[in-house]
């Protein structure tokens, strides 16, 4: 993750995983990871989820 203001790489400062709080077919369970640019103090956080997470990286393994 680059920083939206400098592209200056991002320090990743936490990860958990998140859901939506739903129940049944609709549930989904995310990555959720905190960015923050120490020279501009920006946060960014994103929250992936889970399935689009693996796919992408089993594509960079082949
Ligand atoms: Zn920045």
């Amino acid at each position: 993750m680059n920083c939206p203001n400098c592209s200056n790489p991002m320090r990743k400062v936490r990860w958990e995983i998140a859901n939506n709080f739903k129940v049944g077919s609709d549930f989904v369970e995310y990555n959720k990871v905190l960015y923050h640019c120490q020279e501009e103090d920006i946060w960014v956080s994103t929250e992936i989820p889970i399935s689009i997470d693996s796919n992408n990286s089993s594509k960079t393994k082949k």
